[in-house]
């Protein structure tokens, strides 16, 4: 019944955007609608196939926390699982914040309370865990109370660290669903923003108005976009936002007056030769500027000027005893002066978590990649944006994990050995323009990996509608329900 609603909602959503009934569903069974319905939620849970019994305790109730809990619910015949979360509203659908971003969704589309989500059965403490002793198996959240568990997952997300930047330190950290009144406070009217955050999103498309009316004026204006030197969520939202601002500025035939370059701190502008190509070319046609090997250190907000750090390698002395030349890192101080800045910001691990000893010395929650198991404490496992993973952070990775991390967490509970293994699958669809998108899928093979007979660098109308219509619904009702 459910899996007829949610088809008929992706109809109607695709019927909206201009199509006849018959293209609606032709598109449907070639973007993925029916392949899903048909291949995935129908087989993809076996209803309380399992009869073991635990205390499973999930810190973080965003999108793979709820996921997790949703599938774990319907395969135990006695679930007893508990969910910390702080967040009234953390299982927003943040791919959206791009669409807000751009003037195409407003924050009232991405964001849900999290009690309309949460699975039957599920005990959810609105609180934060603080503390962690996974020897004696229990945590410590803020109001003092102690929870034992006998399985845990960590599904906490990450942190916004505005900190590292010169000028902002002030806003601190930030998460993306929350409200940051701090933030808000920091960049309103400066003509900085980021998407990162909901209320950055909505602040971004007053920003590009305001250059959009400026630009209409003739006067030539500075847009620039940044790429940090951490590992980041969604890695293709800070090129996706400056894309579709691109497609704003043609729109009102006032794209001559910007100049756009985005400074990436990588030496490349994607992670997958295929795609990399792709991207610069579709730069280059649309006279997108970019810059390689530079990191974002200061903004001078009253003044508007963005410096980076660019760095580089040059050979220094030979080494004779290792026959090979020493190679020194240069770096050069670069002050950009902007009238639109568009920041993607340093991410970590929040600190209660990276500073414990199920953290890190690098701040994420470290796993065996595959069977997502704690590489120390065998009762704990880990998923999602916190979880130290190659490639890991995203929706598209969330999706085929948490299947992963529950028949996994299951056989454990079980006394069996784990089934499953997580291959590094993620997918990045790159908005190009509205109404394109790439649809960037790939592995650790760092190849593209397909799901369609289509050329995946092209840019197509279809994974257009894909992104904008049929994802929000397919995340919303079937990942939150433990079922895509
Ligand atoms: C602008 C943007 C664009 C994106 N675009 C895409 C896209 O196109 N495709 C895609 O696949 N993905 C995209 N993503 C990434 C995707 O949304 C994330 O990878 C996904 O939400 C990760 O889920 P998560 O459960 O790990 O984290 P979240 O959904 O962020 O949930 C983490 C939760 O943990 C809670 N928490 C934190 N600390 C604690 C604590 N100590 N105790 C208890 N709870 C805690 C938080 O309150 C939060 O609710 C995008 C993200 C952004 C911001």
């Amino acid at each position: 019944m459910k899996d007829k609603k949610i088809l008929k909602e992706f109809e109607d959503e695709l019927i909206k955007s201009g199509l006849s009934r018959r293209e609606a569903i032709k598109l449907l069974g070639l973007s993925g609608g029916l392949l899903f319905l048909n291949n995935e939620m129908n087989a993809s849970t076996t209803v309380n196939a399992s009869d073991a019994k635990a205390k499973i305790v999930i810190v973080g109730g965003g999108l793979s926390g709820i996921a997790t809990a949703a599938r774990l619910s319907n395969s135990l015949s006695s679930p007893n699982i508990t969910i910390i979360e702080p967040n009234e509203n953390s299982v927003s659908y943040q791919p959206g914040n791009t669409f807000i971003g751009a003037g195409l969704y407003e924050k009232k589309d991405v964001m849900y309370s999290t009690k309309d989500f949460l699975p039957k059965e599920i005990t959810l403490i609105k609180d934060k865990a603080v503390e962690f002793d996974p020897q004696n198996n229990k945590l410590l959240i803020s109001s003092g109370k102690t929870i034992k568990y006998d399985f845990l997952v960590i599904a906490a997300g990450l942190v916004l660290d505005f900190t590292k930047i010169k000028g902002l330190e002030e806003i601190g950290d930030v998460y993306t669903s929350e409200d940051s009144k701090q933030m808000n406070e920091v960049l309103s009217n400066t003509g900085v923003s980021s998407i990162y955050n909901m209320d950055g999103a909505v602040q971004t498309w007053k920003n590009m108005q305001k250059l959009i009316e400026e630009a209409k004026t003739g006067k030539k204006l500075k847009a620039v976009f940044t790429h940090p030197n951490t590992a980041v969520k969604c890695g293709g939202a800070p090129k996706k936002i400056m894309y579709l601002m691109n497609a704003r500025l043609n729109e009102e035939a006032v794209r001559d007056n910007v100049n756009m370059t985005f400074y990436a701190n990588s030496g490349k502008m994607f992670s997958v030769k295929e795609y990399e190509s792709a991207i610069i070319k579709q730069f280059k046609a649309r006279d997108m500027k970019y810059k390689l090997q530079h990191n974002l250190q200061e903004v001078d907000l009253k003044n508007k000027i963005a410096t980076f750090d660019n760095f580089w390698q040059e050979k220094g002395e030979y080494d004779e005893d290792i026959e090979e030349y020493d190679m020194i890192t240069k770096h050069q101080k670069v002050e950009v002066p902007y009238d639109f800045l568009h920041i993607a910001p340093p991410m970590k691990a929040a600190s209660e978590i990276a500073n414990s000893q199920i953290g890190s010395r690098k701040g994420w929650v470290p796993v065996n990649k595959e069977t997502l198991q704690h590489v120390k404490f065998k009762n704990i496992f880990s998923l999602g944006d916190i979880a130290a993973i190659p490639l890991g952070k995203t929706g598209g990775s969330v999706r085929k994990q948490y299947k992963v991390l529950c028949d996994n967490l299951i056989a454990s509970m079980e006394g069996k050995e784990m089934p499953s293994k997580y291959d590094g699958y993620t997918v990045c669809p790159i908005i190009t323009d509205i109404g394109k998108v790439m649809l960037a899928e790939f592995d650790w093979s760092m190849k593209p990996t397909p799901s369609f007979p289509l050329d995946p660098t092209q840019e197509r109308y279809i994974w257009w509608i894909l992104k904008s219509y049929i994802l929000k619904p397919m995340t919303q009702y079937g990942m939150l329900s433990g079922k895509v």
